[in-house]
């Protein structure tokens, strides 16, 4: 089973991609953790992505899809396309590549998550510098403030998270990325979940849907 999450930016694609990497043993290509790594590295790639990361825009396509080529191109089984693709010329290089490498999506997911609520989880979302593990200062802050759980890095708020940097976000996302939806509804991969729930039982829908 190979999926796409796709959503506003804070609607949980990757709170939901955690957990199917943890219980159902999938993979998760998440396009926004490649580039943060690759800017990490201080990488070529990571160089061109960062100056688009920074003002809340989105990275060109040519740039995400060779990224998305490269690294299906491995051979994955069982993965969660993350955050990608996030526009419609993005969904058709994915289904060419798709069809040249002999794999399929089956569903493409859509997280539906109200805009004054993605606010709220934006803004609060803290990330480990080190280990990248997310957290929120209300709804799941780190025990100690500012330390990672899991790894004692240090917890901080991501440039793109900050509040004049948002706007551009859901900008993009509303002109860009809203027109997957009837993009997968031609193509019958269409599929929604209210995202606007518990984790959990936002988890148990999309279970729901792969069964
Ligand atoms: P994310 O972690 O998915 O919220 O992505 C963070 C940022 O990375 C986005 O705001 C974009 O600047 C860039 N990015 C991630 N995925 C894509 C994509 N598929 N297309 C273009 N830009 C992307």
């Amino acid at each position: 089973m190979n999926l796409i999450l796709f959503g506003a930016p804070g609607a949980g694609k990757g709170t939901q991609s955690e957990l199917l990497i943890k219980r159902d043993t999938m993979t998760q290509i998440s396009t926004g953790d490649l580039f943060r790594a690759a800017i990490k590295n201080q990488t070529e790639l990571g160089k061109k992505a960062q100056a688009f990361m920074d003002k809340g825009e989105l990275v060109p396509d040519s740039i995400v899809i060779g990224m998305v080529e490269e690294v299906l191109s491995k051979g994955n089984s069982s993965f969660i396309l993350d955050g990608f693709p996030r526009t419609v010329p993005q969904a058709e290089a994915l289904d060419q590549l798709l069809q040249k490498l002999h794999l399929k999506v089956d569903k493409a997911i859509f997280l539906e998550v109200p805009n004054r609520i993605l606010m709220g989880r934006l803004t609060g979302r803290r990330v480990c510098k080190t280990c990248a593990t997310v957290y929120h200062i209300e709804s799941k802050p780190s025990k100690v403030e500012g330390v990672c759980d899991k790894c004692g890095g240090a917890v901080v708020q991501r440039n793109d998270d900050k509040e004049e940097v948002i706007g551009n976000r859901l900008k993009a996302y509303e002109e860009f990325t809203m027109p997957l939806k009837n993009y997968y509804k031609k193509t019958g991969q269409y599929a929604e979940v209210d995202g606007n729930r518990d984790t959990e039982e936002v988890y148990k829908s999309i279970k729901a849907l792969m069964n």
